[in-house]
């Protein structure tokens, strides 16, 4: 059975299960299309799938994904290792209770949480930015996290909010302040900050090297995917302004980038290019370098965009 064909099944099963058990867990093996299909459930309604909540649905088996970059979140959404001898750079926190999960899954790949000199978090939504303090207080007394000024503040605001709610979480104070442009680095990790407002107007993205061997490609990570929280045409505005600022920097002249490393892996088919690396030949491209796929889906998120940019606009006249 073709990978698509058994995702295909793998929907319908889960759709059958739902029709005749409404309120029964959905546990999944983190198949892209059905968190692909909550996932624009949440950015309609607002409201994660119950299925998410589940343990059992978010455990997924940690892996190298280059020789520098290691996937060490969940199955909901994305942390990111990446290494150098010197020590590491850690890209989001996940939230609890998973944030032992990630520093298990960072052990399981022989490495130690002790060595992330560096966290950077790429906007103040509980799942990238919850895992913040448990992490903290943790990891070395002189690991320094990062943030936008304005993901430092959006952060501290959505913890605030979580107080009444059933998931409430903390912040830790702000530690270093990214600007746009900015290199930061971790060990001997050098990573880039863009400034890239949108899903939140904190949310940052990342520029980083992503070694394959002989190859170094150039990675990148989007800091915020859905259009989930809208607040008004003004954001949509900078989310377009984002996505075509991303879609430049893979043609730009000096260094483009040329893959997604991306912070919710279904929106990338990660769960499926992930089992093509252990089957991987020598002579095989590497399964997560898709430049045209990437550009794919910065056009949709920039048509879907433009869509809902109508929509707030009206809602604002009215
Ligand atoms: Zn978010």
């Amino acid at each position: 059975m073709t990978l698509r064909f058994r995702n295909a099944v793998a929907a319908l099963a889960l759709l059958s299960a739902e029709a005749s058990a409404q309120e029964q867990p959905r546990p999944t093996n983190c198949e892209s299309a059905p968190l692909m299909a909550a996932w624009n459930e949440f950015g309609e309604k607002g409201k994660v799938a119950q299925f998410l909540e589940i343990a059992v649905s978010q455990k997924i088996e940690p892996y190298k994904a280059f020789d520098n970059v290691y996937y060490v979140g969940i199955c909901w959404v994305s942390a990111w290792l990446l290494t150098s001898p010197q020590g590491h750079v850690l890209i989001d926190t996940l939230y609890e209770p998973y944030t032992e999960q990630l520093l298990a899954n960072v052990r399981a790949l022989g490495l130690d949480p002790k060595d992330i000199k560096l966290v950077v978090i790429t906007h103040g939504h509980f799942d990238h930015a919850g895992g913040a303090a448990h992490l903290k207080s943790v990891l070395e007394p002189g690991t320094r996290f990062a943030m936008s000024r304005e993901g430092w503040r959006e952060a501290a605001e959505e913890a605030a909010l979580s107080a009444t709610r059933p998931r409430p979480w903390t912040m830790i104070e702000p530690d270093i302040v990214l600007t746009d442009g900015q290199v930061v680095t971790g060990g001997d990790v050098t990573i880039q900050a863009f400034e890239t407002p949108g899903h939140t107007m904190g949310t940052v993205s990342f520029a980083f090297d992503a070694r394959d061997g002989a190859r170094t490609y150039r990675a990148f990570t989007v800091g915020g995917l859905g259009l989930n929280r809208i607040r008004g045409p003004d954001q949509v505005e900078a989310y377009i302004a984002s996505v075509k600022r991303i879609r430049a920097l893979t043609q730009d002249g000096d260094r483009p980038v040329e893959l997604h490393i991306a912070t919710h892996g279904f929106s990338t088919g990660l769960t499926e290019a992930k089992d093509r690396l252990k089957t991987r030949k020598p002579t095989d491209p590497h399964p997560l370098v898709d430049l045209p796929g990437f550009r794919e889906q910065l056009d949709n998120l920039q048509a879907n965009a433009e869509k809902r940019l109508v929509v707030e606009r009206e809602k604002k006249a009215n």
